[in-house]
């Protein structure tokens, strides 16, 4: 069991671009075991509502947010004494602090970027990781950092309130539906911020 709560914070979004990496940065969060997702700076209700739609489909809790001022947004969480942790080629090695991490009890909010993400964000980050120190993609490297973080635990995760699951088999694919789902109006804890 965890004792804290991981939001993952989506900086840096490009509605004209990047609408389908963000979803995949929306899904690993949800999929890899954090608790919700922020979209900063920025309003996309066609990401927020494909997010919305897995949710009430397979399940959650997960939250949904977007909208939010990023720096206040981490000040403020910060404040409240959790620890934000930004992932980025420049940082450090995940091994050489990820222990750390997991035992410490504070709530994790957990930075990617898409293009160059300003120094700001490094500076007021707790901690810069590096999922190595190549290029690559902040899908790869939110699934590598929650893997890690969680131990492999979360491929096992049960979803509440879900309307259709996988049977998992050897060969082909299995599904199962409710008829009826655990609740009628099914609310996604989705939300839009000002300012
Ligand atoms: N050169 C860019 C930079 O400023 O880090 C790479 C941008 S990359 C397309 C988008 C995001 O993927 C980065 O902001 C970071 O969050 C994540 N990312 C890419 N490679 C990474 C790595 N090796 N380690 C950790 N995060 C990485």
């Amino acid at each position: 069991m965890i004792d804290y709560k991981v939001y993952v914070l989506r900086l840096g979004h490009r509605p004209e671009r990047d609408k389908r990496i963000t979803t995949h940065v929306g899904l690993v969060a949800r999929a890899f075991g954090a608790h919700g997702f922020i979209l900063a700076d920025i309003v996309d209700d066609k990401v927020v509502s494909s997010l919305t739609d897995v949710v009430k489909r397979w399940g959650g809790p997960f939250e949904i947010i977007q909208g939010v001022n990023s720096i206040e947004y981490i000040k403020k969480w910060k404040k409240m004494n959790g620890e934000v942790i930004h992932l980025t080629m420049y940082g450090e090695p995940i091994d050489y602090v990820i222990d750390q991490i997991r035992y410490n009890g504070r709530d994790k909010l957990v930075i990617v970027g898409a293009e160059k993400v300003p120094r700001i964000y490094y500076d007021l980050a707790d901690y810069n990781i590096a999922i190595g120190n190549q290029p690559h993609s902040e899908v790869a490297a939110l699934a590598i950092f929650l893997d890690r973080l969680f131990e492999g635990r979360e491929l096992y995760l049960k979803f509440s309130k879900w309307r259709i699951r996988v049977v998992p088999q050897r060969r082909g694919k299995r599904i199962e539906r409710l008829e009826k789902p655990h609740c009628k109006t099914c609310r996604v804890n989705a939300r839009r911020e000002s300012g």
